[in-house]
């Protein structure tokens, strides 16, 4: 019964991530409400419900537009993936509890986010204050941390990062700061200290890769928010266990 529930969360997540992709795309170049049906960004055209189709579509159309043949983004399938299977990962490991709803918000917020910033490198004002929202009433409904922790982690993501704005000139942006407070705002500030040094040290390990094999500069900066992503979620899920590990290590 469990495991018909959890490929049950797997399909929405897939459903849902189609949307993400949508909003990702859209929002940052304010086109969410002009077009009501879904189209190919390079022909125009307007696609039918068999383009549409979850990773499926973008499998048996090879990667390409059905009408002009130009490529389309990995970043489609890739997020109905990763959003079908992180909701499906939350079902299995908190079951139908209040913990589950605050693990799907973070999954959904991150989907939308990397599509953002994998685009445009630009994480919208617009999304993160809604999901900020969402969260404030996720938490009036369940309290299982204290207000002042909450706001303490929120605060601390905020200064973090805009004293490491002030001090690099550049690197992380405005919106990878608000970003950090809504983090500390859910996972206070243990939580969001073992996310940032996730972050920092995949995000470092990637550019060197990167920078030696000529594929990035200093000029040409890479995205971040999927550092943070990566750190975050397994800062969510594993956060105990790392700062257990940690401790005992040292
Ligand atoms: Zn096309």
């Amino acid at each position: 019964m469990k495991f018909n529930l959890i490929f049950y969360f797997f399909l929405i997540g897939l459903v849902f991530g189609s949307f993400f992709n949508v909003v990702g795309f859209r929002i940052p170049i304010q086109s969410f409400f002009r077009h009501h049906r879904s189209h190919c960004p390079s022909c125009d055209k307007q696609l039918s419900w068999q383009d549409l189709i979850p990773v499926l579509s973008y499998l048996r159309l090879k990667g390409k537009c059905r009408y002009c043949h130009t490529s389309i983004s990995i970043i489609y399938p890739f997020v109905e993936l990763f959003t079908g299977s992180l909701f499906a990962y939350s079902f299995y490991i908190f079951g139908l509890t209040l913990e589950l709803f605050t693990a799907l918000l973070l999954i959904s917020l991150f989907s939308i986010i990397f599509v953002s910033d994998m685009a445009y490198m630009h994480i919208p004002d617009k999304v993160l204050l809604v999901f900020f929202i969402l969260f404030l009433v996720l938490r009036m409904l369940q309290p299982i941390i204290s207000w002042s922790n909450a706001f303490l982690g929120g605060i601390s993501g905020i200064v973090l990062i805009g004293a490491i704005i002030l001090l690099s000139n550049g690197g992380m942006g405005a919106g990878d700061m608000k970003l950090f407070g809504i983090i500390g705002f859910i996972m206070e500030v243990e939580g969001l200290m073992v996310t940032f040094f996730l972050a920092v040290i995949s995000g470092a390990l990637l550019s060197i890769i990167l920078m030696l094999s000529g594929k990035a500069s200093r000029s040409h900066p890479i995205p971040f928010a999927p550092f943070i992503i990566f750190g975050s979620l397994t800062s969510f899920f594993y956060g105990d266990r790392i700062l257990i590990w940690y401790i005992a290590f040292f």
